[in-house]
């Protein structure tokens, strides 16, 4: 199979991490005989110093112009403590997602069983816990109408939902069901919002074309608490942008650590893979980086974009030898556990491409 991928590094740990990830793409094109073209492109804080935009017009075209995309992270201190800065690396972030029409966030959240003691979770209640969000991506208060009055002494943003939008994510939820444990649970805040009432007359008319699958609705409140007290209770989660956003970090918890959680967004043309954490400005430049949920990342990129399970499967196995032989970065270490091998982010995506390489039976070397 021969094709096209642009890597889209960004800021701090995005260009770490990033690295492993396409190593192990080259690991596995090698392997199974497969052509994968690499080019680079640039966004956020690195893309606004070289040309003043956070997403520039070369990079976007590239993007638009290749069959996936790994992507690392944006973000840069500078910004975080700037409220007012006009131009802002995470509105490269935002443009991408509208213009690639990239309107379906999916983030798996399962538990390497060797990871079950780091987890601030009690392993007994996180065993066996495999979710599927489904985060809607290019509407609501994120992209609705905002703006200051009163001398601006007042602010708003405004939440809002389109039929069109509800819908078709609702779809995608439910066709993944189908392929799993056959539940969607929709969660919204109806008994408050009007665009959630919305939402959920549409997640119901949409559940109806899916008689096998069960639905469920749940508020977001009682689904923060829920995904905590009894993970195992869900399976494919369907919800906005910006309760998505809130969830999905706190399910990263599931995970053990924001350096395990990868994510696909998704539309109608490209996807685009990457780990669900941030640039890391604290850790930036120490190779300590997880490069783990990057490397995930290149596994949903083989498997959706590509529809390349066998080598998507290959990947999770190797990062799974990797856990089970006790390597460990430093944020997934048990203090606890003396036998643990804590490995920097180079040498740790290293072991994941040879173990890759071992679990195929690959006599070709990178
Ligand atoms: P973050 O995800 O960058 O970091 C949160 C904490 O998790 C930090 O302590 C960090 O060291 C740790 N961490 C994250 N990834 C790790 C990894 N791979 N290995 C080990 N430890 C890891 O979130 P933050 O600190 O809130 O934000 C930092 C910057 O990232 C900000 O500028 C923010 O705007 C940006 N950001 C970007 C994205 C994105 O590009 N998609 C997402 C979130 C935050």
């Amino acid at each position: 199979m021969k094709k096209k991928i642009v890597i889209l590094p960004g800021d701090g740990i995005g260009k770490e991490v990033t690295a492993c990830g396409k190593k192990v793409l080259e690991q596995v094109a090698e392997c199974f005989g497969h052509q994968f073209v690499f080019d680079y492109a640039t966004i956020g804080h690195e893309a606004i110093e070289a040309t003043g935009s956070p997403l520039p017009d070369t990079s976007l075209e590239k993007m638009k112009n290749c069959d996936a995309i790994l992507f690392g992270a944006v973000g840069h201190p500078k910004y975080d403590n700037d409220p007012s800065a006009k131009v802002r690396p995470e509105q490269g972030l935002l443009k991408m997602r509208k213009e690639l029409g990239l309107y379906a966030n999916l983030r798996p959240i399962k538990l390497f069983d060797e990871l079950l003691e780091a987890s601030s979770i009690k392993p007994e209640i996180l065993k066996g816990a495999d979710i599927l969000f489904f985060r809607e991506l290019t509407g609501d208060v994120y992209f609705g109408e905002r703006g200051r009055k009163d001398e601006g002494k007042t602010a708003y943003d405004t939440m809002i939902y389109s039929r069109y939008e509800v819908e078709r994510i609702a779809h995608k939820a439910f066709k993944a069901a189908l392929t799993r444990g056959k539940k969607v649970t929709s969660v919204d805040k109806a008994n408050v919002l009007e665009s959630s009432r919305l939402w959920r007359e549409v997640v119901q008319d949409v559940a109806r074309q899916y008689p096998d699958v069960e639905v469920e609705h749940m508020f977001v409140d009682a689904a923060a608490m829920k995904l905590i007290q009894n993970p195992r209770g869900f399976d494919v989660v369907v919800t906005g942008n910006l309760f998505g956003d809130i969830l999905t970090d706190e399910a990263s918890q599931i995970a053990g650590s924001m350096g395990m959680l990868a994510s696909a967004s998704i539309g109608d043309t490209v996807g685009l893979y990457e780990p669900i954490h941030g640039s890391a400005h604290d850790i930036t430049g120490k190779g300590i980086a997880n490069p783990l949920a990057s490397i995930l990342s290149a596994a949903l990129l083989l498997d959706i974009s590509f529809g390349l399970k066998e080598e998507s499967e290959a990947v999770i196995k190797a990062v799974e030898k990797t856990l089970r032989e006790g390597y460990r970065t430093r944020d997934i270490a048990d203090a606890n556990t003396a036998h643990e091998k804590i490995l920097g982010t180079e040498v740790m995506g290293n072991v994941v491409c040879n173990n890759a390489r071992m679990l195929v039976n690959c006599q070709v070397a990178v």
